[in-house]
């Protein structure tokens, strides 16, 4: 932790990310630096609303990509599938829809990924999901269902050809005993069709960079793309991150102390940190980033100014 300190000072965050803007823009463009974008399906007309707006002041970045989440169990199967239609229909976007086997049969399973085809869309984000106990609950696979990610990509390959993200955890997933369990899990869903793994939210670049070189190390070849967590509610923040098994450096919620009160400053201490993390991220050869939005525009367009994307306004 101290050392991260000690070079986030030397590099000064303001100072990377100046850096990073001042890039010629054709060294950008050379590298081919993309974005994509992740939502929350809209649970009442107001959100849904604001997530319009969100989506439509985003779609100027020309994202690679957005996804739109899935409530495991198929809680959110109607909405998501609203919403990724939507976006197929009206925007220029390709859309991904998320999709979990959690507590699904397969059949069931398979008529939402078909509803999703028959709408458009033809990328899929495949998860397994987890326990409907709650997340960190022991997870049983349902009986008649795919059991795992790897499991429900075979079965959505059998249907359709669909592109296949996954997931992927820099810090492993909690259930992963050691790293060879994670990386074989991984190599298994890449093994079923997987071309692309989008990681758990992280907050050291090193912490994303040594897992990138553990899948390197282990043969596995897809491009894994850093998921950028804006989210500037700490509590909230600690709060998915004790569910997930994901470690909040004392020296990130530290800044955040006594601010509770204050949500200016705590998303700006937000797109600071981001904007660094990604500016670093940059730097040591990393050209895709998928954000997780919460449905707002504003810091996901601060982070995607920060990577040189406003240059690519029509
Ligand atoms: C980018 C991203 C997007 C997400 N989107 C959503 C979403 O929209 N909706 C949602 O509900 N959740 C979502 N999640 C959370 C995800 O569902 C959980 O992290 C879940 O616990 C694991 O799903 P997975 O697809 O990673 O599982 P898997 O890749 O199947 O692995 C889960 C665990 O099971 C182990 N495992 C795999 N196969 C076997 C086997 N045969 N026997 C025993 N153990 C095995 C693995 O090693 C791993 O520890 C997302 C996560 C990420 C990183």
């Amino acid at each position: 932790m101290t050392e991260h300190i000690a070079l986030s000072r030397a590099a000064g965050p303001m100072g990377t990310i100046a850096r990073v803007a001042a890039d010629p823009l054709e060294k950008r463009e050379a590298r081919d630096l993309t974005v994509s974008f992740e939502f929350f399906p809209p649970k009442t007309k107001k959100m849904e609303k604001a997530l319009w707006s969100t989506i439509s002041s985003l779609e100027a970045f020309s994202p690679d990509f957005v996804s739109v989440t899935y409530g495991a169990g198929g809680s959110t199967k109607h909405r998501t599938l609203g919403t990724v239609a939507r976006i197929t229909n009206e925007t220029n976007i390709p859309a991904a829809a998320h999709l979990t086997c959690v507590d699904a049969t397969k059949e069931e399973v398979n008529a939402v990924a078909n509803g999703f085809w028959d709408a458009g869309v033809r990328h899929i984000v495949a998860l397994r999901g987890d326990s409907p106990d709650g997340i960190g609950q022991a997870y049983t696979p349902t009986p008649g269902g795919y059991g795992y990610a790897d499991d429900l990509i075979k079965g959505l390959k059998k249907l359709h050809d669909f592109e296949i993200s996954v997931s992927a955890y820099p810090e492993r997933h909690p259930e992963s005993g050691n790293w060879n369990v994670e990386l074989d899990n991984l190599r298994r869903k890449v093994d079923a069709g997987a071309t692309r793994a989008i990681t758990q939210f992280f907050f050291d670049a090193d912490t994303f960079l040594k897992f990138q070189d553990r899948v390197a190390d282990a043969g596995i070849d897809i491009p894994i793309v850093p998921g950028i967590m804006l989210q500037p509610n700490m509590n909230g923040l600690k709060r998915m991150a004790d569910m997930c098994g994901v470690a909040v450096p004392s020296w990130y919620s530290d800044l955040f102390t006594g601010l509770d009160g204050d949500e200016k400053t705590r998303e700006m201490l937000t797109a600071t940190l981001s904007g660094e993390l990604t500016s670093e991220l940059y730097d040591r050869g990393v050209s895709h980033f998928h954000l997780y939005t919460l449905n707002r525009a504003e810091l996901a367009s601060a982070m995607a100014r920060i990577l040189g994307l406003h240059h690519r306004r029509a």
